[in-house]
């Protein structure tokens, strides 16, 4: 038994089991009963053989296209995947300590990595590199076999309680908070946005507490209190039973089924909830999670590893028009390819590593290289004929850059006659600055914007995500980003067009409210993070919401901004309290 002490943030007593998640590799660690074993060892064994199969497909096309000498560094890869010290050595991982995959193959990988730290020469050293890119191809196929957080945790048995080196909001999002009745952080900086969260969320938590996820084994048994702020780990018998005879959850609604939509707020205010999409298989989420249409699908992301110039307009066209079919009567947002120039001619297993750079990307990109975006253009235009189609451009800097986008997508639209110029939107994302500055400009230019936090706050701010020495100083909540939000919708108001929001903050339970409050009524999110954010709107009033957001606009930190979120909501001046 230990204790461990940290800061109540959100009240109640919970009793469950630890599952551990690690912000910092992105995985999930939890128990698996006896019988699932078998079952975790085949998907580790599939995942290898996809992960075979791609690095070989990777290979051939290298090959053709660059020569051998390039296409040999994938053979090192290819070695690895059979290689005892990595997949063998999770399947005994998951079998000794009976936990997940995708742990499993994060521990192998660390071991291995230890041993590649130690060495002297610099050519093996470098091999450590090829070792973090197969163990990610590895956890990437892990994770295509079971869909997020939320699947994952529907397998554990009983109540469970996370504990996480950091919560972002995006992974709370996605959590099923019937499942997890609690959580606890190490992290101590972010306290309050954590702690807004766990407020909105209505569940118990503590925050700062420092090494808890690293020092607590997956399966312990704890007792969570989230007036105190104690954590009781491997607590005795006795202790468990008092902990029950105290457990109190504030009361929470069930989240609500799907065919509740269409969800307003508690004064009647509709808000749209849809989906941002990579895969086709991500379809099926969109009705059980009762996504009003696709808000943004990222096209990027079905080139899983091919050159940009080797995807026809015929294959295009069949991924769009099923897209399309499988969403109808629903409408479908699809974003042209967001690619940088690395990315152009080389595989894109992972769209997500760009993301921080600046150049010559998104629709940059496709100017610079017409014939690509037309083939891309053309596909759309022949797939609008089978419903409600939005095209959209990604990084769009100036009113210029949409004319010439407009007169690509013009010039397709003549060669198909049949297809009626009308039914086909037209929008941008709004994700850089300057956009968003001249949103009035871009207005009269197109029929919708969609608004890109990811990215707006990142180049808002001047901060690198990727960059640990400043990552912490990417902050949503900066007085700024909120303004070049309040700026968009204005602009978009003032010219009738409608305006969503896609990045990261449409999921986060804790800012949704504000933005409401900022006058935002379309959010496009991961499906699974849609139930939640329905919830939160569902017990909100939008009269409340402006009122607050009209305050927080005149605060001059983030954190005073916080701070008065996490105060409003403990006085539940926006949102039902969390005992009530
Ligand atoms: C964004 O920038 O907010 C966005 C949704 O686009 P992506 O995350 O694909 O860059
Ligand atoms: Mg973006």
């Amino acid at each position: 038994m230990e204790r461990l002490s940290g800061i109540g943030v959100s009240p109640g007593v919970v009793v469950g089991r630890a599952v551990i998640l690690t912000q910092r590799t992105e995985v999930m660690r939890f128990p698996i009963p006896p019988d699932r074993v078998e079952r975790e060892t085949q998907a580790l064994q599939r995942a290898r053989d996809e992960s075979r199969q791609q690095l070989q497909d990777i290979r051939a096309r290298l090959a053709q296209g660059r020569g051998n000498e390039l296409a040999a560094l994938f053979d090192a890869q290819i070695l690895m995947l059979d290689d005892p010290m990595l997949v063998g050595r999770a399947d005994e991982i998951i079998r000794t300590e009976r936990v997940n995959a995708a742990w499993a193959v994060h521990r192998a990988y660390e071991e291995v990595y230890q041993l590649f730290a130690a060495m002297e020469d610099p050519y093996l050293r470098e091999r450590e590199n090829d070792v973090a890119d197969v163990a990610g191809r590895l956890r990437m196929n892990l994770r295509h076999g079971a869909r997020g957080p939320r699947e994952l945790l529907s397998q554990i048995d009983g109540p469970s309680i996370l504990i996480a080196d950091e919560l972002t909001a995006s992974v709370a999002a996605q959590l099923d908070w019937s499942r997890v009745q609690a959580f606890a952080t190490d992290a101590g900086s972010r306290t309050y946005h954590t702690a807004i969260l766990a407020r909105s969320l209505k569940v118990p938590a503590i925050v700062g507490l420092h090494d808890a996820s690293l020092r607590i084994a997956a399966g312990t048994p704890v007792v969570l209190d989230g007036t105190t702020g104690e954590l009781v780990v491997a607590p005795t018998a006795e202790m468990i039973d008092a902990a029950h005879r105290r457990a109190t959850r504030p009361r929470r609604r069930g989240v609500p089924a799907a065919d509740a939509m269409p969800v307003s707020t508690t004064d009647g205010l509709r808000v749209r909830l849809e989906a941002n999409v990579e895969l086709l298989e991500d379809l099926e989420y969109l009705n059980e999670h009762g996504a009003e249409g696709v808000g943004l699908y990222r096209s990027e992301f079905m080139l899983s590893g091919r050159p940009l110039e080797s995807v026809t307009e015929d294959e295009q066209y069949a991924l769009y028009r099923s897209l399309i079919e499988r969403v109808a009567p629903r409408p479908v947002t699809i974003r042209t390819f967001d690619l940088d120039e690395r990315q152009v001619g080389l595989n894109v297993t992972r769209p997500e590593r760009r993301r921080t750079r600046p150049g010559l990307r998104g629709l940059r990109l496709g100017l610079a290289n017409p014939d690509l975006l037309r083939t891309q253009l053309r596909a759309l235009v022949r797939a609008s004929e089978h419903g409600p189609l939005r095209v959209m451009f990604p990084f769009v800097t100036a009113v210029e850059e949409v004319r010439q986008a407009r007169g690509l997508l013009a010039e397709a639209v003549s060669e198909f006659s049949r297809i009626d110029p009308g039914q086909l939107k037209v929008g941008v994302m709004i994700e850089v600055p300057a956009a968003a500055l001249v949103a009035d400009l871009l207005a009269p230019e197109v029929d919708f914007f969609t608004i890109g936090t990811n990215d707006l706050i990142q180049y808002c701010l001047a901060v690198d995500r990727t960059d640990d020495r400043v990552s912490d100083l990417y902050e949503p909540l900066h007085p700024a980003v909120l303004r070049l939000i309040r700026l968009v919708r204005r602009a978009a108001a003032r010219h009738h067009i409608p305006v969503s929001l896609c990045g990261e903050m449409a999921s986060d339970p804790a800012l949704v409210g504000l933005l409401v409050g900022l006058g935002l009524t379309e959010f496009s999110m991961t499906p699974a993070a849609i139930p939640i954010v329905r919830q939160v709107i569902l017990e909100l009033s939008a009269t409340e919401a402006r009122r607050l957001a009209g305050h927080v606009l005149r605060l001059p930190t983030a954190a005073e901004i916080e701070q008065y979120l996490f105060d409003a909501l403990a006085a539940s001046a926006f949102q039902r309290s969390p005992l009530s």
